[in-house]
């Protein structure tokens, strides 16, 4: 992948050696769990045979005719030398947190290197996503006969979560996004609530841009927690995207570090009060947010408090000293239209799904 690419592993380096800086990896309570390969078995849990046949075929230099038909070409998605064995890992690495989860051994599991391929499809890559983790891990965990509430906050809508379990009641799926108005790729509008037997179990919540850190968090606290304790599920599956940052390069949403922090730590009670917590990255293109947010995330999975300052170890930048950013809150007519396109969102929320959750507007059941 060339060095241009958004999509670099050097963030997730840049990650770990903040976490692994500020103490967390040798937290009393944290361990860190090698990742491995995800097996064909588990990569068909979320793709075509085809599909997988082609991305190993492009991966090891051969020519795949069928590679523009899967997505495959110059932009979002090149094809590259190791592409397979790359996403095979960080997608096994999303496999091997959820079999933790499912067997017992912890109560909470963060991969930060999945996630951000939540827009691959069945049979397509699409926005830098080959082997969609997410769809893979959820649909193994209902396989285990387990109920998973998939719960997608990164900026992007998380379009290939939503198609895998559009049809069915497997997994109550939720993304709260940039409005697909203004942002890739383009879904997301509150119409998409499932189809069939799944209608209502397909929840989408789009974002005015501009969307600051309280405008942000009244959305999710209107639909996400009543959603969620509704459906009552054994693992609350998060996807912790941080291109919501106001740094980000390629979104326009506003929130801070300690807003999306605010965010995750509403995840962690709502896991908390229904089972087990099982999370994986996501977007995020501006390096230090995207290090600061997850540090910042697995400490509150960890109970650990961070001080305030960044450790001396990690400079970001000069001006960026602490955790927390220093942003002044949208005001005004822009954060008039915000509020007005949100409470919209959350209004068509409460009349399409809510019902379906025998919930009235409020978030309490009706009777
Ligand atoms: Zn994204």
């Amino acid at each position: 992948m060339s060095a241009s690419h958004p999509l670099r592993p050097v963030r997730w380096k840049r990650a770990f050696d903040l976490i692994a800086a500020a103490g967390l990896t040798k937290a009393p309570n944290v361990s860190i769990i090698p990742p491995r390969p995800a097996t064909d078995d588990e990569i068909k849990l979320g793709h075509s045979a085809d599909y997988l046949s082609a991305v190993k075929a492009m991966s090891s230099g051969l020519n795949s005719p069928a590679g523009p038909s899967h997505g495959f070409g110059p932009g979002d998605n090149p094809v590259y030398g190791g592409m397979y064995e790359a996403n095979a890992l960080t997608s096994g690495g999303t496999m091997v947190a959820a079999q933790a989860i499912a067997d017992g051994s912890t109560d909470v599991a963060f991969n930060f290197a999945g996630g951000h391929q939540h827009h691959a499809m069945s049979d397509r890559a699409s926005g830098f996503g080959v082997f969609n983790d997410t769809v893979m891990a959820a649909r193994w965990l209902a396989n285990q006969g387990m109920r998973v509430a998939y719960i997608d906050i990164d900026c992007h809508h998380g379009d290939g979560v939503q198609a895998s379990f559009y049809g069915s009641q497997e997994v109550l799926t939720i993304s709260l996004h940039e409005s697909g108005q203004f942002l890739f790729p383009g879904t997301g509008n509150v119409k998409e609530s499932g189809r069939d037997a799944g209608h209502g179990y397909s929840v989408n919540v789009p974002l005015a841009p501009h969307t600051s850190d309280a405008a942000y968090l009244d959305a999710f606290e209107a639909v996400v927690p009543p959603l969620v304790k509704a459906f009552k599920p054994d693992v609350v599956f998060t996807q912790l995207g941080v291109d919501t940052h106001f740094l980000d390069p390629i979104t326009h949403l506003q929130l801070t570090v300690q807003g999306h922090a605010a965010v995750v730590r509403r995840l962690r009670e709502l896991a908390a009060e229904n089972g087990r917590w099982l999370a994986v990255g996501g977007g995020g293109y501006d390096l230090g947010a995207v290090a600061r947010a997850w540090t910042v995330d697995l400490a509150i999975m960890a109970g650990v408090t961070l001080s305030a300052d960044l450790p001396a170890l990690v400079p970001e930048s000069p001006s960026v000293t602490t955790y927390a950013d220093d942003l002044e809150p949208t005001e005004g007519l822009v954060e008039m239209q915000v509020r007005n396109f949100n409470e919209r969102s959350v209004a068509q929320v409460h009349e399409e799904i809510f019902p379906h959750f025998g919930l009235t507007q409020g978030g309490r059941r009706s009777s």
